[in-house]
């Protein structure tokens, strides 16, 4: 199996520690608000490494975290503490936030047919462990307190310090001119425990050597996911957001705290997906902060299927940026209703397959098996399964077993019947349109009819029951 390495910014043969067993860490949700179908995107593509592992036979130990200390809007140490921003928004504690918005996102991981991690260990749950790392890296000289009293990390006196992101000095000082924390030492210096805040007092807080306090945002990934993978281990995953800021620092304390070099083999990054409102504009990088944001639930809510989602992205590769079209009206993107009609077809070709089982063919296998196995080549992968239907000389029984297996990659659904929740307001025209056919006012029948079809999305029959509506 090859994957793309950042490390190393090259497609390198995949060989973990253990030959059977694989560490993944993949950086989870902070909780202040849902999660937007980008950060989506990042995770169903962490899904599809998940599942391409085990079907290539290794036993994966996944775990995410979930972010819900109120660490800072941007990568920078100045910003806003974004759990408090979300409490202050909704008139709730910050713990009431996190608890809402964490089983949204698990919810939606659901919706996706994502497979849940093994551990998801929150950072408010681990506070200790992160103070242990950081008195570690005290002891090993990487630390130095602030005229604020906050403890910063020295990146001067970490070798290594930039080589994911591969920034050299150069650059490190041209961030100097925008720098903002005069307590800072060097301009990629950051902290590690916060005691002096400019956001006033935080609900969260701790006591810890430094003083009473919250930590900052990048110890957490680095303490946690040594906890449940030991102090070194396989692959690591974000967006490609990550790799300048908050993975470059989650390495200079893992490795500084250890005096483990690599800490992580393999680091695999996944693209933006970008919002593209308006054909003649550039795409927007869709992001929380800038309020911008389309949830899962909002599709949803416009007559898609969380599968339709997972079969959009499917259609690109991780490493390229996808971009999302969104009409103007705000109600439907041209390319999701492609990938809802192409995962319709698909489901019904394989349900028309029958539901008699035969023997799994070996040369299909082999051939999605490298579609996958070439750094996750999602859309070559659907490319064999369509062959594979196409094929006249494969039986249908051989082909339904051969596809399940490759479903187990798809994560699809492939041979289940697509049950289509409607909105409500399109089930209430059908109630009405039935009431007036009933009072055979035909002129407002109609009426309502081309108002169902103009939303672009449904097609309005009459069956013997009454109105019946079919997506397009
Ligand atoms: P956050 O909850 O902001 O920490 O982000 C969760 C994950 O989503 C991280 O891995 C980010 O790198 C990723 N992410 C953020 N914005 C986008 C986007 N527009 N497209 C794809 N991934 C994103
Ligand atoms: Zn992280």
């Amino acid at each position: 199996m090859k994957i793309f390495n950042t490390l190393t910014r090259q497609k390198e043969e995949f060989e973990p520690n253990d030959p059977l067993n694989v560490g993944l860490y993949c950086c989870g949700p902070t909780v202040y608000n849902y999660a937007h179908i980008g950060n989506l995107r990042t995770y169903i593509f962490q899904d599809f490494l998940r599942r391409t592992l085990e079907f290539n036979g290794y036993v994966v130990n996944h775990v995410m975290n979930i972010t819900d200390v109120g660490h800072l809007t941007s990568d920078e140490d100045a910003g806003e503490d974004k759990m408090k921003k979300g409490a202050e928004r909704e008139k709730k504690t910050v713990w009431e936030i996190a608890e809402h918005y964490t089983q949204a996102f698990l919810g939606d991981m659901d919706k996706l047919n994502l497979l849940q991690p093994k551990w998801k260990p929150k950072a408010t749950d681990n506070i200790e462990l992160m103070i242990e790392q950081i008195k570690q890296l005290e002891k090993n000289g990487l630390t130095y307190v602030g005229g604020n009293g906050n403890v910063y990390y020295d990146t001067s006196k970490f070798e290594n310090y930039g080589e994911l992101a591969q920034l050299d000095k150069q650059e490190l000082r041209a961030g100097e001119r925008v720098e903002i924390d005069k307590n800072k030492k060097n301009p990629s210096d950051f902290v590690l425990w916060f005691v002096d805040s400019k956001h006033g007092d935080q609900d969260m807080q701790w006591d810890s050597p430094w003083g009473r306090g919250f930590p900052g945002w990048h110890i957490e990934c680095s303490a946690m996911s040594m906890k449940y993978l030991g102090k070194q281990f396989d692959i690591h995953c974000g967006g490609i957001d990550h790799i300048p800021v908050h993975h470059t620092n989650e390495i200079a304390q893992a490795e500084g705290a250890c005096g483990c070099h690599p800490w992580v083999q393999y680091w695999m990054h996944g693209e933006f997906l970008v919002l593209k409102a308006d054909k003649t504009k550039e795409g927007a990088k869709m992001s929380k902060s800038a309020d911008n944001f389309l949830t899962l639930n909002l599709l949803i809510r416009l007559g898609y299927d969380p599968l339709d989602y997972r079969y959009y992205c499917l259609q690109s590769h991780y490493r390229k940026e996808l971009v999302f079209d969104w009409s103007n009206n705000r109600s439907e993107s041209e390319g999701l209703t492609g990938a809802r009609i192409a995962r319709k077809r698909l489901t019904q070709k394989v349900l028309n397959l029958g539901n008699k089982e035969g023997t799994i063919n070996p040369q299909y296998i082999d051939k999605f098996t490298n579609a996958i196995s070439d750094d996750l080549n999602m859309p070559q992968a659907l490319a064999v399964v369509y062959e594979l239907l196409d094929d006249v000389s494969i039986s249908d029984a051989d082909k339904l077993s051969t596809i399940k297996k490759m479903d187990s990659v798809l994560g699809l659904n492939l041979d289940e019947e697509i049950i289509i929740e409607l909105p409500p307001e399109i089930v209430q025209w059908i109630i009405e349109r039935n009431e007036a056919r009933d009072k055979k006012d035909w002129a407002k029948a109609d009426e309502i009819r081309d108002k169902i079809q103009e939303s672009g999305k449904w097609i309005c029959k009459d069956g013997v029951g009454g109105t019946e509506v079919v997506p397009k």
